[in-house]
């Protein structure tokens, strides 16, 4: 054990065999570092553990105590009854559940349990009905006082040996070498890092626990401004190419559009203009709600660049809007003598002028992009795989950034820097997603914003309707006379999500061809159709271009079709059990109609009686605005849920909350001052980042 150091591998620790360590390393455990910066999740506070001698009715507490006996028994009614009785040194209590049958097996004599709930009297004395009970090691100590930490845990290992394991090297934690500069420390007030470390996980009382829990989260929020901050500084530092504006490309570009651009695109157009004009890098975000028309924006400036002789790479997060993509910018590039490229997967998609669209071996299609052939291409995150190379990539494009991690962003600029030559292409994102401002700062604090706030002037405010269901019938109404006066139809199925990967699958399936057969009937003069995620991508396709050609008239989809879908002829989008989406993802399929100039509504159906639930629908037909919209949802529900939260990267963090406002804001300055020193008298920090990155990998 004295040879142990941060570095050994969790299988030398004692206790720990192979079979063990295998299910350990599946929580991406590896070493004892590894292991202290396993944080708990949360900790169960013992200082209010009420001796069982001393129980009175009414009263909700925690009891520790023995299983001094187990009984399961069938009443009648066919009712399954567990009865435990549960003993410490002071008397007995009984622990009673109905239809849980396999209590019974779970318990033995002898456990030592840990258990929370309601007492109540009885003629037979004390006990607790349903009480939240947690089996705990035996030769755990818990005494009244203590503060037990709850680990995330996977099958075969329990939160009970991940502490024995994390208190039996403990120690270790004070070989961990504090980096963090001394003036911050001081100045933040902050707790040492070996000891935070050691309190996250073995807390004395509340208040050093509080402690440890304010340096570890001001540790992780630094190392996300570190990272975005240096990222920054390593943009600035780079070459990228003189994309010179030229008047009469713009003007001829535009000519060929049906509309004319609103002031806000102009304005966006014209920062980044500037922006791709300096042989500094560009790395803009162009925030703009649903609709608000951000793919013409970056249409002009492909055209610039084009003109220029640089490529262009437009990466989406799905295929259907790859394809979409590609179809919008071939029509506004008909005329050019450009050849445009689509990749998504194993398809490969060539237009030029000459000989229209025409397949190509993703072979093939590599090699035009590494000779130069192809200008502008769209696709999937395929576009930076590791066999790509392009030979003048002056501009990449993200679109719905949103739906990219923080780390997989910056793992991109990463692959594309000297894609090809000595510079690093301009980079462009786009998004719908309204961003609070300090929200903003950790999430893109190396990027500088635009936004487009105006839409077309064109654009009727959609109308959003709660559907009871006594107005069900009307819905269809609205449907069925919408659809007589040539417009379009979604409805839209949320994918039930269950455990299991394949009854997923099934349960999404399952839901949109249930109610095509519903819609079927319901409407026997229309063409119903149905896409979902599960199936083939070409299938996906064929379905989308038939009812973008106005064949089918109802699309049924789950939410497959969530993100940047463009059908200006659809005027309805009904969603049933809109309880099952969040906020954003609700605006972002409203955002599916009133794109074009017909007036369009948003049917949302609630499958739960939930007041809180059907509440915040109720708002959402309010609200139309997105940023209005995510406000709200930021007061109810914290930041998270509009942000794509789980996407971002942020749901690694252990700690830190994207809640705390000044914990953003004292970190951004606590990493610049770091900056400002040099990083390089660091080396922990160093180490530090490099290990927060390795643990994330961009697919
Ligand atoms: P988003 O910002 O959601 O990506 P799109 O770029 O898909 O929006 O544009 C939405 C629709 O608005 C498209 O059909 C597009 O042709 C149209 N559009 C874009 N700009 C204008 C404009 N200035 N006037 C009228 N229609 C526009
Ligand atoms: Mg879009």
């Amino acid at each position: 054990m004295n040879t142990i150091t941060l570095q050994s591998s969790i299988r030398d620790l004692p206790g720990v065999g192979e079979k063990t360590f295998e299910k350990i390393s599946h929580l991406g455990l590896a070493t004892v570092y590894d292991l202290l910066y396993y944080f708990p999740y949360r900790w169960e506070d013992f200082s209010r553990v009420e001796p069982i001698g001393k129980l009175q009715s009414n009263q909700t507490v925690t009891v520790i105590g023995l299983v001094a006996a187990v009984s399961k028994r069938r009443l009648r009614g066919r009712k399954v009854l567990v009865e435990i009785a549960l003993r410490d040194d002071t008397g007995v209590v009984r622990l009673i559940w109905f239809n849980q049958g396999y209590r019974a097996g779970a318990y033995s004599e002898g456990d030592k349990l840990v258990v929370r709930g309601k007492v109540s009297i009885s003629p037979r004395g004390f006990q607790m009905m349903h009480p939240m009970c947690e089996k705990i090691a035996s030769d755990l100590d818990i005494h009244n006082g203590d503060i037990v930490p709850i680990y995330s845990v996977t099958q075969g290992v329990n939160t009970t040996l991940l502490s024995k394991l994390v208190k039996g090297v403990i120690s270790k934690a004070n070989d961990i070498q504090d980096d963090l500069p001394e003036v911050v420390r001081k100045e933040e007030g902050l707790a040492p890092l070996s000891r935070a470390i050691r309190d996250i996980h073995v807390p004395k009382d509340l208040v050093s626990l509080e402690d440890a829990k304010v340096r570890l989260a001001f540790d992780e929020m630094l190392m996300i401004h570190l990272r975005l901050l240096l990222n920054k500084k390593n943009n600035q530092e780079k070459q990228a190419p003189h994309i010179s504006f030229d008047l009469a490309v713009m003007k001829h570009f535009l000519s060929h559009l049906p509309y004319e651009l609103t002031p806000d695109q102009k304005k966006v157009t014209w920062q980044i203009m500037q922006d791709i004009g300096s042989t500094t890098p560009m790395n803009r975000l162009v925030e703009g709600d649903v609709g608000s028309g951000k793919t013409v924006v970056v249409a002009s400036v492909m055209a610039m660049v084009s003109h220029s002789g640089y490529q262009t790479a437009l990466m989406v997060p799905t295929e259907i809007l790859a394809r979409q993509h590609f179809k919008n910018i071939v029509a506004m590039f008909g005329e050019s003598d450009l050849s445009i490229g689509l990749c998504v997967g194993k398809e490969c998609l060539v237009w030029d002028n000459k000989n229209g669209v025409t397949q190509s071996s993703r072979k093939e299609f590599v090699a035009k992009l590494g000779s130069g052939e192809i200008g502008i291409v769209t696709g999937t995150h395929t576009l930076f795989s590791d066999d790509v190379v392009y030979s003048k990539l002056g501009l990449v494009c993200v679109d719905e950034q949103h739906r990219f991690g923080v780390n997989q962003r910056l793992r991109l600029k990463e692959k594309t820097k000297n894609m090809g030559e000595e510079y690093s292409p301009h980079f462009l994102s786009l998004t719908a997603t309204p961003i609070p401002r300090t929200l903003a700062l950790s999430l893109y604090g190396d990027l500088d914003i635009s936004m487009i706030k105006s839409r077309p002037a064109s654009r009727k405010t959609i109308i959003s309707i709660f559907i009871t269901q006594t107005k069900r019938k009307d819905a269809y109404k609205l449907v069925s006379g919408q659809i007589d006066s040539g417009s379009q139809v979604f409805v839209v199925c949320p994918l039930v999500q269950e455990i299991e990967g394949e009854s997923e699958a099934i349960d999404e399936r399952k839901a949109v061809l249930s109610e095509v057969q519903k819609l079927t009937q319901l409407f026997p003069d229309y063409e119903v159709c149905a896409i979902h995620g599960k199936m083939k991508k070409e299938e996906q396709e064929s379905v989308m271009q038939e009812f973008r050609d106005g064949k089918t008239k109802i699309l049924v989809a789950s939410s497959v079709i969530e993100v940047g879908i463009d059908i200006p002829n659809a005027t309805v989008i009904m969603i049933e059990n809109a309880e099952r989406f969040g906020l954003s993802q609700l605006h972002q399929l409203r955002g599916r109609v009133g794109r074009g100039e017909k007036q369009s509504y948003c049917l949302v159906s609630s499958g739960t009686t939930d007041p809180d639930a059907n509440e915040r629908l109720e708002m959402f037909v309010k609200i139309s605005d997105g940023f209005e919209l995510a406000e709200y949802d930021l007061q109810n529900r914290g930041p998270g849920e509009f942000w794509g939260y789980e996407q971002s990267g942020f749901a690694k963090l252990k700690i830190a909350k994207l809640s705390d406002h000044e914990l953003i804001i004292r970190t951004r300055s606590a990493a610049k001052k770091t900056l400002d020193i040099g990083l390089a008298k660091f080396p922990g920090l160093v180490q530090r980042l490099e290990y927060y990155q390795g643990t994330e990998h961009f697919e």
